[in-house]
């Protein structure tokens, strides 16, 4: 299982290429929420999102004669534009797996940081089958979206830079899509300061995570419809689901209406762009969620990879 320590050194490993992201506190919106709200700006990532963090380890753990051929992945969103980023930067040859109705924007965002992008049908178990596929037929390395240590641990990072940024915090609400974000930030804030709060948000419509936790097993969601493409994940991982269970203090749920209205809120009151996914947690706060009384709430902007062609959904 993944340690603070296995996270302090992944901060060693890649502090110098990502960002420590600013912490914004805002005063209108902490009215609204009933605390004093706090958004650690991860949308300002490299990237436009935090999954650089967990790519970026991923890749610097690989060994030399490991990277020769490649790395693969399936992820049209953030991820696919991590790995892509960071493979270009450290010259390793990669490839992403995306669906053909993928944006035309992130199919060149990826080719422009260097990596060849493979189109393949609409369903992502398919796209999944394919990269494994590949990985094996060329001897390329696949880089898992959220269910590995390396990913975990780079994830967790933030747990750290929270700590530091905002000594008296009380409560930190994170995104869950498959769960490595939330496995890290937690792993790092419950070993350093158990008497902080963790609390994770789903959508209403992709609670994946909050219904294995009340089963007491990872069950799959299947017909997944959200605004919040980020966090369309089927199933926890096998090893994000014993992290939650073991760390995680609560799990949150949150309507579209509330995430379409904490990106509008989020964009008008402190001039951040955000997608959908990235706004999730805030909504829990803005939206009254918590289940305690909490003074001083972090929420995770995980990130700002807003899909503009999908901008008239959030007035509808
Ligand atoms: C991937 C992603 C998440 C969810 O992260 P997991 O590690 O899959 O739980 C949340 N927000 C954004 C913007 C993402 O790209």
């Amino acid at each position: 299982m993944v340690g603070k320590n296995d996270i302090n050194e992944a901060r060693n490993l890649i502090s110098s290429r990502i960002y420590n992201t600013p912490i914004f506190h805002s005063r209108i919106l902490s009215r609204e929420a009933g605390c004093s709200l706090y958004f650690k700006a991860e949308n300002l990532q490299k990237t436009g999102s935090f999954k650089i963090r967990g790519a970026a380890h991923f890749l610097l753990r690989l060994a030399k004669e490991q990277t020769v051929n490649g790395v693969i992945t399936a992820s049209s969103g953030n991820h696919g534009q991590a790995v892509a980023f960071v493979s270009g930067k450290a010259g390793i040859p990669a490839k992403v797996v995306m669906p053909e109705d993928a944006p035309d924007s992130k199919k060149e965002a990826a080719r422009a940081y260097g990596a060849e992008v493979i189109l393949c049908g609409t369903d992502s178990q398919d796209r999944l089958d394919k990269a494994h596929y590949l990985a094996k037929e060329n001897g390329l390395v696949y880089v898992p979206p959220y269910d590995h240590p390396y990913i975990i641990a780079g994830q967790g990072i933030l747990g750290l830079e929270i700590l530091e940024q905002i000594t008296h915090v009380d409560a930190v609400l994170v995104p869950i899509g498959g769960g490595g974000l939330i496995s890290g930030i937690a792993t790092a804030i419950k070993e350093i300061n158990p008497k902080v709060k963790v609390f994770g948000v789903e959508p209403e419509r992709s609670n994946s995570m909050y219904m294995s936790q009340q089963i007491g097993k990872i069950t799959s969601k299947e017909h997944i419809n959200t605004i919040a493409d980020g966090l369309k994940t089927k199933q926890p991982g096998k090893l994000t689901f014993p992290i939650v269970k073991k760390y995680v203090d609560d799990i949150l749920l949150v309507s579209e209406q509330e995430i379409k209205e904490t990106v509008k809120l989020i964009m008008q009151y402190q001039k951040l762009v955000v997608e959908p996914s990235g706004a999730t947690a805030a909504a829990a706060a803005l939206f009254h969620k918590i289940p305690m009384k909490c003074t001083n709430v972090v929420s995770i902007i995980s990130g700002g990879n807003m899909d503009f062609s999908k901008l008239h959904q959030l007035v509808e």
